[in-house]
């Protein structure tokens, strides 16, 4: 496989994270998200997995009829924990082609719970959003507070003028799936 389909009228690429977490919501708001999406006609492009929050988005999608495009690094298909039922799977050398991979696919970004993963690739895109290179939507799903700590902290840094606040605007917060599907629908179709 190698050139993703292109049943979407536009696609979201969600970061989230590889493990379940502790709180059953988590998984719930997951699963909401995809459901809302495949409704929606939102493609869904993501790490490619089917462990964690990453597994429960694609299952959603897919049940709910819509598309998903997964982009994994080769290193992590060797540890068998790809997708079986995606769209289509993109098999890339490095992180770095992979986050190169799903911006081009994509029209917008959420973050959803996660770890270093997450919170490296959504840096990421807000970091080349403030650059100017991109003007793609960059929200998260802010369930059950799980991000409270780490707007406090954008917050502190703003206050600390390490943050511009037009750049900590950049980022759009959500506190349920539907509301993050607004946030990002300003979104360029790729
Ligand atoms: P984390 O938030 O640390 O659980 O990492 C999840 C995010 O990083 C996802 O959005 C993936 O794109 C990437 N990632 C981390 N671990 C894996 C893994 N084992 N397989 C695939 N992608 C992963």
């Amino acid at each position: 496989m190698g050139i993703a389909v292109t049943r979407a009228r536009k696609r979201l690429c969600v970061f989230c994270g590889a493990s379940l977490g502790a709180r059953p919501e988590y998984a719930e708001a997951a699963e909401n998200l995809g459901r809302l999406m495949a409704k929606a006609q939102w493609g869904l492009v993501y790490g490619g997995t089917s462990i964690g929050l990453m597994g429960r988005i694609a299952d959603a999608v897919l049940a709910g009829g819509g598309e998903a495009i997964g982009v994994l690094p080769s290193s992590l298909v060797e540890k068998g924990i790809a997708h079986p039922d995606l769209n289509d799977l993109l098999i890339v050398d490095s992180l770095a082609e992979r986050k190169q991979r799903m911006f081009d696919l994509s029209g917008a970004f959420a973050a959803l719970p996660g770890g270093f993963g997450t919170l490296d690739e959504l840096s990421e895109m807000l970091a080349w959003a403030q650059l100017g290179y991109h003007q793609k939507p960059v929200a998260l799903l802010n369930t059950g507070g799980y991000f409270d700590a780490l707007l406090d902290f954008l917050r502190h840094a703003a206050g600390e003028g390490l943050l511009r606040e037009s750049h900590l605007a950049l980022l759009g917060i959500a506190d349920d799936p539907e509301t993050l599907l607004r946030l990002v629908s300003g979104g360029t179709t790729p």
